[in-house]
């Protein structure tokens, strides 16, 4: 969509209120509405905002930042009236001086984007996002309540949970979104939605409006649906299983069909970037202290650094499709991270691969929980952090991470995710008092 396209539409679609957006480092939505009619003065000369209360953001002597609206990005919220209706427009943060402005997750991946381009690539990203719908209580606040008991695949035509991922569904299709699949996740109360792989950049943004889609149509219907990574003990986590491949044009670099299982040098390569650094970069695809309580064995969550075209317990899984359709799945990421950042890093982690030729090793494929702590030692399988503060340990010392997200990222980031950990570390936790009041 261009500029025109969106000034027409509204006026077809008695748009009244444009919400312009942007995320934070941490993928937290920034939202503000302009009345219509400063949409076409927004789209000219960009939208003034201060940036100096937004999270990894700026200073206050230079606090003073522009929003340049991406038409591409509008979307009318169908949640919202028909008649006096409310759109969407994400946007790209500058500074007054005319210059990106460095801090903006969006232009993080839009330089890995660049960097992927130089060498002739484009990459394409599938998310699947895991999330549970939990009940509200009488004030309106979310609960951990179960709204059903049911397991993977389950359908159960009476249940009214089902009848409001539907709704989800219905929402996200008249936004233009393509649904691939929807169904009830494995742990009660679980489900998935996926939609169609897009370029990477769509793909980030989409991750935005999904969630945000999810979040409100529930809340509409009743429910609270949320991207907490585990928010129940002994049943599945929500992960955000990331399918990606890089296009030379119309073709798939990944698949050869004369290579061994079909894939090409370029897609071991591609795997072995990622494997390299995937520690580095796991405070982001597994940001919040609470990601590592997911990525745990018994849960289908994935624990050592390994790949495999078969098994489902390794970090990275090939799925069978080849052709265009071939792709490697990382299965670490979970949906409370910040789409841009993390996929410029596993962008960026590919193309490592890549250019220095990363050899991933050999795919494992037995059921790594299967294993000793020994035989895992021998064959030499790594794991990922087992904690936030692992993982910030991980982050800054690598000078990748830091050249990926660039200085001001890199340093906010952690900077925020270092207080998160040392307030969790100084809490008092329900569990410690249930193991240790009574025997202590
Ligand atoms: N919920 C699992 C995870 O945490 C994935 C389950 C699945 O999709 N098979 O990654
Ligand atoms: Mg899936
Ligand atoms: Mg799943
Ligand atoms: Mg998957």
């Amino acid at each position: 969509m261009t500029k025109e396209d969106v000034l027409e539409a509204v006026k077809e679609r008695d748009v009244k209120f444009i919400r312009t957006q942007f995320t934070d480092t941490l993928g937290i939505i920034k939202s503000w509405a302009i009345p219509v009619e400063q949409l076409e003065e927004a789209f000219e000369s960009g939208v003034m905002f201060d940036g100096s209360s937004i999270q990894g953001f700026t200073k206050i002597e230079e606090s003073d930042m522009k929003l340049v609206l991406d038409p591409s990005t509008f979307r009318i919220l169908p949640w919202r009236p028909t008649t006096g209706a409310v759109a969407r427009i994400l946007g790209d943060v500058y500074l007054p001086n005319g210059q990106p402005f460095e801090g903006d997750p969006r232009y993080v991946l839009k330089s890995a984007i660049e960097e992927a381009k130089k060498m002739g690539y484009s990459m394409n990203v599938g998310p699947e996002l895991e999330f549970f719908l939990f009940k509200l209580d009488a004030n309106g606040n979310p609960t951990t309540e179960l709204t059903d008991h049911g397991g993977y695949f389950d359908f159960s035509p009476l249940d009214r949970a089902q009848d409001v991922r539907r709704d989800i569904d219905y929402t996200l299709e008249s936004m233009g979104f393509q649904i691939e699949a929807s169904h009830h996740e494995v742990a009660p109360s679980q489900h998935e939605i996926d939609f169609r792989f897009g370029d990477v950049l769509s793909t980030a943004d989409n991750v935005i409006t999904f969630k945000y889609v999810v979040k409100s149509i529930a809340y509409h219907k009743g429910y609270y649906a949320t991207f907490m990574p585990k928010p129940l003990f002994g049943v599945n986590g929500s992960g955000m299983h990331t399918n990606q491949s890089l296009f030379k044009g119309d073709n798939n670099v990944f698949y050869d069909p004369e290579g061994e299982d079909q894939l090409s040098q370029e897609a071991m390569y591609y795997i072995g970037g990622l494997l390299k650094h995937i520690k580095e970069f796991a405070a982001v695809t597994n940001p919040v202290v609470n990601s590592y309580k997911r990525i745990v064995p018994g849960y289908e969550a994935p624990v050592y650094l390994t790949w495999s075209a078969k098994n489902r317990s390794s970090l990275i899984r090939i799925p069978a499709t080849r052709g265009n359709g071939t792709r490697v799945e990382l299965r670490c990421p979970d949906p409370s991270c910040n789409p841009y950042l993390a996929f410029a890093l596993m962008l960026r982690a590919g193309l490592d691969g890549i250019k220095n030729k990363i050899d991933p090793g050999e795919p494992t494929n037995t059921n790594i929980f299967h294993l000793t702590e020994k035989e895992r030692e021998e064959k030499g399988i790594r794991s990922l952090p087992a904690d936030l503060k692992g993982a910030i340990d991980e982050m800054k010392g690598s000078k990748f991470v830091k050249e990926v997200l660039g200085e001001h990222v890199f340093s906010h980031y952690l900077c925020a995710k270092e207080m998160e950990w040392d307030e969790y570390k100084a809490n008092v936790h329900p569990w410690e008092l249930e193991k240790y009041l009574h025997m202590l």
